[in-house]
């Protein structure tokens, strides 16, 4: 017997999770459960919205890691974990029981703490920060706006989903009105006066689309207290109203609700865990890796759930054999588009270091600014290029 290790979560961190424990070692019994039978990944969900790319190209299932790597996938909903008894109920009404657990949930909105934001709100003013059936509303409400009309996007404060993607967001919304709806704009306010990759992202902005996308900061501001889901309005924090015909709001998040169940969450919301493995601080033999844990300075992004789930991999076919954990690295870049041939990125190395993750001091860094067009063609082709790579890993 070489252990039942259970996965919750087929995205990002779940899936690379279950495939590289079946590399690590094949004889160990891996259970993925996942609601979904296909997931689509929020990386690249921009392009739709943007008009660039259809949802089948953001999709993907799960055959691969069943039939080729071995998994053994339930499509269910985990409802409940017993960490004592080491036992995970299912929406199915069946009980799994594991040696090491993996949580990979992801996020979940913070329904409500943005006032007049709840479930209902997001209908009519969508999030679309899970890919899927969020991502077409907001680009059926993109499609059917008026030429002239305001995309409003109301952005959060710190820490959230992918700290650049708001930004790549508003930029492909903007290449689209651009070419379709030449006298439409974009507004963004934000919770925060500062964001990933700023330099970069307004020099792009300011090359491709002049004064399209308008951007207003905490300071000025910018940070939306209220919103009017039926009326498309949003207040400021100093009662500034703003009226949108789209309206995006990216809300306030937390850790995907099933890390609560499972009692590893903390006030914030979030899971922290232990550096060196990602088992998590306050439950034996449950690891939590991606979004849902504290892992700064990693960013909350694919890249990195996908890192982590190897490490994470490797740590728990180590402790199934009573050897200890290899010294963990990890990886991160993020490509942003600004436009469709026009990329930007930002990586980081990182270790533990004095028993924390910490980046690798001269490691990492930004695309460099005032650089050529050619450079910018580069870097999207290296996004195109990093997508199918990533996807390959996790799914494939
Ligand atoms: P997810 O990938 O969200 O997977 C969570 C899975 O868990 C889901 O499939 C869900 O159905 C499942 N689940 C949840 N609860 C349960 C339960 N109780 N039982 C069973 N299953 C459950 N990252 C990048 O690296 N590069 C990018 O370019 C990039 N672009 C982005 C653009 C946008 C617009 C957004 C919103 C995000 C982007 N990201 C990007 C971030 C990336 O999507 C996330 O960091 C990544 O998905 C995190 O992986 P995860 O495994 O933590 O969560």
């Amino acid at each position: 017997h070489a252990g039942k290790v259970v996965v919750v979560g087929g995205g990002f961190g779940g899936a690379t999770a279950a495939k590289y424990l079946k590399r690590a070692n094949p004889a160990i019994e891996v259970v993925l459960v996942e609601p979904a039978e296909t997931f689509y990944t929020c990386p690249f969900s921009n392009l739709h919205l943007g008009g660039l790319r259809s949802m089948d190209s953001i999709a993907h299932g799960y055959d691969e890691l069943q039939d080729r790597y071995g998994v053994r996938v339930i499509h269910a909903t985990a409802e409940d974990i017993d960490a004592a008894a080491h036992t995970v109920k299912l929406s199915t009404g069946s009980e799994l029981e594991y040696d090491r657990l993996v949580l990979s949930p992801g996020i979940d909105i913070r329904w409500n703490v943005l006032e007049g934001y709840d479930e209902d709100a997001a209908e009519k003013a969508p999030h679309a920060w899970k890919a899927g059936s969020q991502t077409e509303k907001l680009r059926a409400q993109l499609e059917a706006m008026e030429d002239g009309g305001t995309f409003v996007m109301v952005a959060p404060d710190n820490p959230f989903r992918c700290p650049p993607g708001p930004y790549e967001r508003a930029s492909l919304v903007a290449n689209y009105l651009a070419q379709y709806k030449p006298k439409s704009k974009v507004l963004i306010l934000d919770a925060k006066d500062n964001f990933s990759k700023q330099g970069l992202f307004m020099e792009g902005w300011e090359r491709l689309y002049g004064d399209r996308i308008e951007w207003v900061g905490l300071s000025d501001d910018g940070r939306v207290t209220r919103v009017d889901a039926d009326r498309l309005e949003v207040e400021t924090e100093f009662g500034t109203v703003h009226q949108a015909d789209v309206l995006n709001v990216i809300p306030p998040q937390k850790a995907g609700w099933i890390a609560e169940r499972a009692g590893v969450t903390d006030d914030s919301g979030w899971v922290p865990v232990k550096p060196e493995t990602f088992e998590s601080q306050q439950a034996e033999d449950i690891y939590v890796i991606g979004d849902a844990t504290v892992a700064a300075p990693m960013p909350k992004s694919g890249f990195c759930a996908n890192a982590q789930a190897k490490v994470v991999a490797v740590a728990i076919a180590a402790s199934l054999e009573s050897r200890p954990a290899p010294a963990a690295h990890w990886t991160n870049t993020c490509y942003s588009l600004v436009g469709p041939e026009y990329g930007i990125s930002v990586a980081g190395v990182y270790r533990v270091k004095d028993g924390v993750i910490a980046e690798v001091e001269g490691s990492g860094g930004v695309s460099p600014m005032d650089a050529p067009d050619t450079t910018r063609a580069l870097e999207a082709e290296y996004a195109v290029g990093w997508y199918n790579a990533i996807c390959q890993d996790t799914w494939g």
